[in-house]
């Protein structure tokens, strides 16, 4: 699924947050977005997820200007097709960690039994099988962020958007989810992350960078000009790049091929992505998962009331 923005302006009042912003992303992308904070990095993250809407410009998914749509239908694109990590998890305090898992699958209507087996598998999938009871309380910021990454993939998004997914982290629990990320970007779904880590971006393959709203170096924009006109008649899963739009069997429109990837597992299911290594998976870190002990390492701006 491409994501495009054109000329894409946020402004809340007088303050112009985001400028004339022109991106794409492509299928299968591994982008850094850096930047300095304040700079809109969220703004834009949010925009491109379609949790928050431009003041002018347009955003478009595989083809399809969302600008425009109401919002149950955004929210149902989001649930099919997008997956959201943020720097403060966002887990359900009072839910064992499959169970947190498993709500990135309501929107399917499937039965809980078959919920919680996907979830199980997903947190297989992020080295998390030890820990399936138990709750955010009682898990690192690692491990916490290992379900968040679990919630977010589980329903196999073409797309995951993560906001600062390691800023909570220390750094081998960093490194660790980095490496998930990457893990899934190599399986074939298209990952955005925002990152203060210079390192972490510069080990991507594209990084660009935003000053003051307006994106100031792109080492790999793609060529050609920006698709301006609204495309109103077809289905978003009509504007099928390379078989990229499915979804379980459930595509917006129209039924794409499966693509090899998500006709199996994201990875085996017998070992946890490659990123992650043994010594993260099996290492204990004090729990700091809860809020509260969240809220004193790292104070942090609000994620506009936004919970996936
Ligand atoms: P970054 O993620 O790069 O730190 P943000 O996108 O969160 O930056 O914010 C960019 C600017 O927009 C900041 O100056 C911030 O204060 C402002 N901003 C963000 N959300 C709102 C809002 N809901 N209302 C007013 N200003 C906002
Ligand atoms: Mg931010």
């Amino acid at each position: 699924m491409t994501l495009e923005l054109h000329q894409v302006t946020k402004k809340y009042g007088e303050l112009t947050v985001l400028r004339k912003i022109d991106l794409i992303v492509r299928p299968g992308e591994l982008l850094a977005i850096v930047g300095p904070s304040g700079s809109g990095k969220t703004t834009l993250l949010q925009i491109m997820g379609t949790l928050d809407k431009p003041t002018g410009g347009t955003v478009s998914l595989a083809g399809q200007e969302v600008t425009s749509m109401p919002d149950e239908r955004l929210a149902e694109i989001r649930a099919r097709h997008i997956g959201f990590v943020f720097q403060q998890f966002f887990l359900n305090p009072m839910l064992s960690a499959v169970d947190n898992v498993a709500t990135g699958l309501l929107y399917t209507g499937m039965p809980r039994p078959e919920r919680r087996e996907r979830a199980a598998k997903a947190l297989a999938q992020v080295g998390m099988s030890h820990r399936t009871k138990h709750r955010p309380g009682q898990l690192s910021g690692g491990e916490c962020q290992r379900v968040a990454i679990a919630r977010a993939v589980v329903g196999r998004p073409d797309v995951v958007l993560a906001d600062e997914p390691t800023g909570n982290l220390d750094s081998q629990s960093g490194a660790a989810v980095a490496g998930l990320l990457r893990e899934l970007n190599e399986s074939g779904t298209t990952v955005v992350v925002i990152t203060h880590d210079d390192r972490l971006a510069a080990t991507m393959p594209r990084m660009v960078r935003i000053e003051d709203g307006e994106i100031i170096h792109d080492n790999q924009a793609p060529t050609g000009a920006v698709r301006t006109g609204r495309i109103q008649d077809e289905p978003i899963a009509a504007r099928i790049e390379g078989g990229e739009i499915i979804h379980d069997g459930q595509p917006l429109a129209g039924s794409p091929r499966p693509r090899p990837s998500q006709s199996e597992p994201i990875v085996r299911e017998d070992r946890p992505f490659a990123g992650m290594s043994h010594a993260a998976q099996t290492r204990e870190e004090p729990a700091s998962c809860d809020p509260a002990a969240i809220n004193a390492i790292a104070p942090s701006p609000s994620p506009k009331g936004v919970i996936p």
